[in-house]
């Protein structure tokens, strides 16, 4: 490895291969800085699917993928409408030349636009729910719900789902919220939360789910920049052994919404008895009203709104890891084909799977892949109102075991918690019903993924490592299980009509083996359609940083047999004496050693270095901080990646800084890192904001 400036050096290896020169040099203008990494060692691990899984699956060899891919791409529109005319359309798309999509995402010819489907009409709610029930399929089971106690459980079938999204949507419609209003949902992981999505998207209203564990101040933020006139709230939950009175925090943010002026005329609370009672509920007259009050009286049918194919779906905010969050916008037809596509191939659905996805609906996972990708396909689903530890650390595993979940999709973040337990919790649990197993979220260390495979899946489950954003809509790069062999660490392979292009920083897109800036390059239908009353930083966002291409912020690199390897963010890339080194490929080899838990990594400036490595380590339950566990962990790093990459510092963590959705916050721990202390910014949004002191504490030890 040359040392050097800039990304250059690190692309001195690859084959020049560039799409011409229509890309304008801009990507430092825009602020992204750094992207490729050339560190990382290759160990070759694959993972074959078995040839009973193959037997049945979906998708069960590469060619036939490719045959598929190929069309996907060189037809899109034949590809995608052949897939949407499986859905209910009131009115079909309006094409007189085949095309059902039209799509500028090059700023320089004008404003950025995506359409997909246009002109026709249909209703995501008619679709996961009428539909079904109509084809016979009412008795099947929608949700199991699960309880935080063990114990405590509830079933709807599609039937009853349906019949409550209607009571609800008539409620809404005689509080006067019309096609176009926004909804504000503040809900815990109670059925009544998908039904609420449902019964706005059955009525044409916007629904912004906000996870409730967020704080007031960021509550009313998001309320402030959607501005609903009524807002759904429960009165508490029981998280583990915690209660949270989800009511008390949505009476703040209203009072401080009220102070910006503007009044929220209707707070729709669900009595929570098992977590906080109606009696210890603050109550405002007028505005506030009991949900069982009110919608079982509604009958239990309604009309369904129909709606455009671009009309909007929801707002949904990202989740903040990498600063203000951004108010994405989905609209409803091409949201809709995309959701439900990806998620029947890139978990093998089959009519008789059972599906537990274990992300809360207040992130994008809930709403693609809990509530509307399942439901468009019939799937039974497992709605956890708990926490994966508790009473204690087999708790997944009894839940899969108590409904026969098939296909189980959570995060990195649980995983690696897991374990940190052990084997013996997982083990305890029988688990034989498991067939596919999924992650997302951030990338999956190759010893966790091993960890995931080996024990949780008996060697028997194909993992999907699902490399997608909020603002992607659904999966972009992942397996197909069956498909094709996985490497673990792998996102693998682009979805149907995905077009990855990964991009130097000069704008060029380069081939082969490569890494550097992930970028799409053609439209996709579930992409998010602009931000919130912003199109302009939508614009400068996600188009501008790369003329011509979707810009995903992450870095990148591609294996000699085609398949993505994430790197972690590309503000998060660590430029070391010139070589780039992405924090994941660092985490993971300091996860590899047997006694870290986790590990999260940040650059710090460094006299000789340029930029120095800063290690944050948690080690697992009971082990003691030593000199000689720091050299070792540091030369887990030396062999895995190379000496260039062996970290500066190793800072003890017992806990790492985390968004509500389980991500490591790295902006944190870089200016731990840096010593600017008093710039650490908002850290309200953390799950657990008083680790940021305790690691300050152990700054030096
Ligand atoms: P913000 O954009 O506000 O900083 P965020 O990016 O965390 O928040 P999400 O849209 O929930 O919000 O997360 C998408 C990001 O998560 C991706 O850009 C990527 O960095 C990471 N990610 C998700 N899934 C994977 C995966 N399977 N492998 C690697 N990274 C992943
Ligand atoms: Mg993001």
């Amino acid at each position: 490895h040359s040392s050097g400036s800039g990304g250059s050096a690190a692309f001195a290896h690859l084959g020049k291969n560039s799409t011409g020169d229509r890309f304008v040099l801009n990507a430092a203008d825009m602020g992204v800085t750094g992207a490729v990494v050339d560190a990382a060692e290759e160990v070759e691990d694959r993972v074959v699917a078995s040839d009973e899984f193959r037997s049945t699956a979906l998708i069960s060899s590469r060619e036939q993928y490719a045959a598929m891919y190929r069309r996907s791409v060189e037809d899109p529109d034949g590809f995608w409408a052949d897939i949407a005319s499986h859905f209910y359309w009131k009115t079909k798309w309006q094409s007189e030349d085949g095309k059902i999509h039209s799509a500028n995402m090059d700023v320089r010819n004008g404003q950025v636009a995506i359409e997909w489907f246009k002109g026709g009409e249909t209703n995501i709610c008619y679709n996961s729910l009428d539909r079904h029930v109509e084809a016979g399929l009412g008795d099947k089971i929608a949700f199991f719900w699960e309880g935080n106690d063990p114990g405590v459980d509830d079933k709807l079938t599609y039937k009853e789902l349906l019949e409550r999204v209607c009571q609800l949507s008539n409620y809404l419609r005689d509080q006067g919220v019309k096609k176009g209003d926004a909804v504000a949902i503040y809900m815990p992981m109670l059925v009544e939360l998908p039904i609420a999505m449902l019964a706005c998207a059955r009525i044409g209203a916007v629904h912004s789910v906000v996870f409730a564990g967020f704080s007031a101040e960021a509550l009313s933020q998001r309320i402030l920049d959607c501005r609903p006139n009524i807002v759904l709230t429960t009165s508490g939950v029981r998280r583990g052994s915690k209660v949270i009175k989800l009511k008390e925090i949505v009476d703040d943010a209203l009072q401080h919404v009220l102070s910006e002026g503007f009044a929220v005329g209707t707070c729709l609370t669900y009595a929570n008895d098992s977590a906080v009672k109606r009696e210890d509920t603050a109550w405002q007259k007028g505005r506030d009203i009991w949900w069982q009050d009110v919608v079982p009286n509604y009958p239990k049918e309604s009309a369904v709104e129909w709606m455009d194919a671009e009309d909007t779906l929801f707002l949904l905010y990202t989740s903040g890891s990498t600063g203000k969050p951004k108010g994405v916008l989905h609209t409803t037809g091409g949201y809709m084909v995309y959701t439900a596509t990806t998620f029947k191939y890139a978990f093998d659905y089959h009519d008789d799977d059972i599906y537990w996805c274990t992300a809360d609906c207040g992130w994008i996972t809930g709403h693609s892949y809990l509530t509307y990708g399942p439901l468009l396909n019939g799937a039974s689903i497992v709605v956890f109102e708990g926490v994966p530890n508790y009473p204690d650390a087999g708790r997944c595993w009894e839940i899969v075991d108590k409904y026969k979940v098939s296909i189980f999709y959570t995060a990195p973040t649980a995983i690696r918690s897991l374990m940190q337990s052990g084997n013996e919790p997982v083990k305890r649990h029988s688990r034989k019903s498991l067939r596919v197993l999924g992650s997302v979220g951030e990338p999956i260390n190759p010893s966790a993924w091993r960890w995931y495979y080996d024990v949780v899946g008996d060697a028997r489950c194909p993992i999907s490592d699902t490399w997608w954003q909020t603002e992607t809509g659904g999966f972009m790069i992942t397996p197909l299980p069956g498909g094709w062999p996985l490497k673990p660490g792998s996102a693998t392979l682009p979805f149907f009509g995905v077009q990855p292009a990964i991009v130097n920083e000069n704008g060029l897109e380069i081939s082969g083996e490569c890494s550097g800036y992930l970028c799409i390059k053609a439209p996709w239908p579930g992409m998010m359609r602009t931000l919130q009353g912003d199109h302009a930083r939508y614009e400068t966002t996600y188009f501008a940083p790369f003329k011509g291409f979707y810009f995903s912020g992450d870095g990148c690199r591609r294996d000699k047999d085609g398949y993505y390897w994430l790197t972690g963010r590309v503000d998060d890339v660590i430029n070391v004496s010139g070589h780039r080194i992405g924090t994941a490929e660092v985490e993971s080899a300091l996860v590899s050693h047997p006694q870290c838990a986790e590990a999260a990594v940040v650059g710090f400036d460094h006299e000789i270095k340029g930029q120095g490595i800063y290690a944050f380590v948690t080690l697992l339950e009971g082990v003691e901080y030593s000199q000689q566990l720091r050299a070792s962990l540091v030369n887990a790093v030396r062999t895995h990646i190379g000496p260039f990459a062996a970290p500066d510092k190793i800072h003890w963590a017992p806990g790492l800084p985390k968004t509500r959705s389980g991500k490591i916050m790295r902006r944190i721990l870089r200016k731990i890192a840096a010593k600017q202390l008093d710039e650490l910014g908002d850290i309200s949004t953390l799950a657990d904001p008083s680790i940021v002191d305790q690691l300050i504490g152990l700054r030096d030890k």
